[in-house]
Order: C-alpha cells, then structure tokens, then sequence
C-alpha cells in the first residue's frame, strides 16, 4: 500500500521564475526506503519539504494512507525529519534533547524515560546521555538527532543529506547503522541525497531526479542496468557510461571515423560494430503488423529501403569495454586513441579520445600507452541506444 502519494506536484518559487518541482507523481510503499539522488539544485529537497509539510505545493495533491494532507501543518502530519546540521539544542543533555518531542507533546516523564531509554540502546549511544552535545562527536551527534527523530514513532522518516558532515569513514558506518535502524523499525523512509553511492547501497528505490522531475524511479539495480534517459546512464555508474555520438541510417549507426554499429532493428537497444568504412548492406527483419501477408512486400527481403536519418548515443559502461590494439576481424569495435591513463589501485582507468570525445575504459591493468591507436571492443548485451530525445530505444 503506497503511504505517501505525490500526484501531479509542482512548486514554483519567485512568482513562477523558479520551478523546484515539476508534475511529480510518486508512490512511496509502507515501509520502503525511498531515496531522492540528484544534482545541487535539482528539486531534492524541495521535494522532501513538500511531504514534510513545511512548504504546501503549487499545484497536485499529496496524500499520507489516502488521506489528503497537502495544506496541512508539518505538525499535523506526524513527520520527523533530520537534517545535515542536526540542530540539537546546545544546553540541553542528549537524553533532554532526545525527549523533548515527547515533553512537548505532554508524554508523563516515566513514559518519556522509558522510551529515551529504548531508542538511545537503539542507536548504541546509552552511554552519552548525561552530556551535552558539545562534548560529544560528529557521528554521535548524528545518533543522537536521529534518535530524537525516531523517538515519537513517526509516520514517516524524512532525511535531507544526513551524512554529509561526517568524514567518509564515519560515513559509511553511519550508511549501514541507518539501513539496520530502518530494517528493524520497517518505518516508511525518504532520503534526501546527491551521493550515488549512499543512494544505491540504501534505497529500496531510488526516484533520480533532474531540473525538478524524476527521471526514473527504480530499484538501484535496475538504475544501474537499464537506465532509461540518457540523462540517467550519464549520472549513474562511477565513471558513468560513455555515450557516442552517432548517425543512425535505418539498421545502422555511423560512429565517423571511430567505425559503424549494426543495430538489431526489432529490439533496436544492442549494438554490433561492422569494421569501420564496410559498406554492407544491413539486413534486418522488416517491421509488419503480425498476419500481414508479406508476398509483394519491398522489405520482404528484410533490406530495408527507406532511409531515415536520426541521432543517437550508443552507451557502453567503462566496465564493459576491453581495450586491444589490434583491430578484431569480428564482433564491436569503436577507434580511438589513448589520452591518459590513471592508475586507480583497484584499476586503471584508460581515457580514450573518440572523434574528439574523451570515454573511459577500466581494465584491471593497462598494457597500452598514451597516443596508441586502440579498439574499444564490448558485448552486444553491454550495449544501450539512446534517441535523440535521450530515451532509451527497445
Ligand atoms: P541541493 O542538493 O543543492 O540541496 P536540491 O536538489 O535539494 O539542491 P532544492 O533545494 O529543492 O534543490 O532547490 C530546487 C530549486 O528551487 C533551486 O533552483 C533553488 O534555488 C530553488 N528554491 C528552493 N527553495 C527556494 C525558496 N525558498 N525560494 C526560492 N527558490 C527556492
């Protein structure tokens, strides 16, 4: 059952000069973890505000079980959220300031302890309470301000960039402390962030978000495997996919002088690389409607006879190119010359300067140099084609 609902929400700021979010419609599962992973300015936090109630949209609905709560106060919505900066109160011990949500809401002290008691066990912090915030680390400020969060049993979970202050390490403790918390409670959770990595190891989903829309919503796997904008391919994946540039002619791609694909018409997202200047006409099933009679049919012989012009990206991630020096007889083969290599430890990372566009290729080890002419060679299910509306074809 989908606990918060986001239906057709826009927020414009600035009279409508600034969209921060445009036509989002979302449906976050009970108990999900939901992540919102994007670039500075892209929404992420407008978004995240907008369910928390302390903005109302411009436009849409949102919904908590069903219920219609845009328009409501945050206080009326029974939300916690935590933010970057914590914002504990300095004079306060961290057990009063993990007990205050309760105090205010008039919970008796015995009652109030006992819960204290349990949350700070919760997130391994019961031996802190009697200090103040001052005296204690960044990551336990961070427990702390997430117990004070979880303490009242919220709805829902909201955290905008939680991690951000703490040094990497700490960081990715905090990443496993949080999806344990998350797991244990089975509370509904949307987390705001512009690491990939911290989105991917956590989410349940991650809604990728770009200029105020979702791009795509998906498990981190299926973002990661079938990313469906070119926008999407270029931002995830550590590098991203390369994308190359082409001119598609009905079955095939034209790479200039890095070499031509072949494209399976009738799923049309794999590629296979013809030998670069091979003038071989492509042979491809012809698109028909199923029963139609295709005696006298032009393309009965499957050569397509149109010619349409389009262009394209063919996507390939720098871990499914392998890099040779010799030109392969057979199978795909994109041109290039070698830029620069970066000796990463657990890889070498091999810049390729294709017509004038530097790609990436990892290999666990180089075996060329700067200025060789090498081969980008890759596997027909490793290969993506994307319109010239940046979609994913097939
Ligand atoms: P970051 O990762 O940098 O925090 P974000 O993805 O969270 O970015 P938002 O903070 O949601 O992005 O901002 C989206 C857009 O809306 C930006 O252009 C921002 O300048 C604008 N914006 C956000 N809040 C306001 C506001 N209160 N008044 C005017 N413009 C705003």
């Amino acid at each position: 059952m989908a606990l918060v609902r986001m239906e057709g929400v826009s927020k414009y700021f600035d009279a409508g000069n600034t969209v921060a979010n445009y036509q989002i419609d979302l449906e976050v599962d009970d108990g999900e973890f939901l992540v919102f992973l994007g670039p500075s300015g892209c929404g992420k936090t407008t978004s995240l505000r907008l369910v928390a109630g302390l903005e109302q949209p411009s436009e849409g609905a949102i919904f908590f079980d069903d219920e219609r709560v845009d328009g409501r106060s945050s206080s009326d919505r029974n939300v916690a959220m935590v933010f970057q900066n914590y914002a504990l109160y300095p004079h306060m011990t961290v057990a009063q300031n993990i007990g205050y949500p309760l105090k205010v809401r008039g919970i008796p002290p015995d009652e109030r302890d006992r819960k204290v008691e349990e949350v700070t066990e919760l997130l391994h912090i019961e031996g802190q309470v009697d200090k103040k915030p001052a005296a204690l680390s960044g990551g336990q400020r961070q427990r702390v301000a997430l117990a004070r969060a979880i303490v009242r049993e919220p709805t829902v979970f909201l955290l905008d960039e939680p991690l951000s202050n703490l040094d990497a390490k700490l960081r990715q403790e905090m990443r496993i402390e949080l999806k344990r918390l998350q797991n244990e409670l089975d509370i509904t959770t949307i987390y705001v962030t512009h690491n990939q990595e911290e989105a991917m190891s956590m989410a349940d989903r991650v809604a990728v978000m770009n200029q105020g829309t979702i791009q795509q919503l998906a498990p981190p796997k299926e973002l990661y495997e079938r990313p469906r904008t070119a926008w999407v391919a270029r931002f995830i994946g550590s590098p991203p996919m390369n994308l190359f540039q082409g001119t598609r002619r009905n079955g095939t791609i034209d790479l200039g002088d890095a070499g031509t694909v072949a494209v399976d018409e009738m799923t049309g997202d794999r590629g296979r690389i013809e030998p670069s200047g091979d003038e071989a006409v492509v042979e491809t099933e012809p698109k028909r409607e199923s029963g139609t009679a295709i005696q006298g049919d032009p393309n009965a012989a499957g050569v397509v006879t149109t010619t349409e012009r389009a262009d394209v990206a063919l996507g390939v991630r720098p871990e499914d190119l392998t890099i040779t020096t010799t030109q392969p007889s057979s199978g795909n083969a994109i041109e290039g010359t070698v830029d620069t290599i970066e000796p990463l430890g657990e890889y070498d990372l091999i810049n390729v300067s294709v017509n004038d566009q530097l790609v990436n290729a990892k290999e666990p080890t180089a075996t060329v140099d700067r200025g060789d002419t090498v081969y980008l060679t890759f596997a027909d299910e490793d290969a993506y084609l994307y319109d010239d509306n940046g979609e994913l074809v097939g």
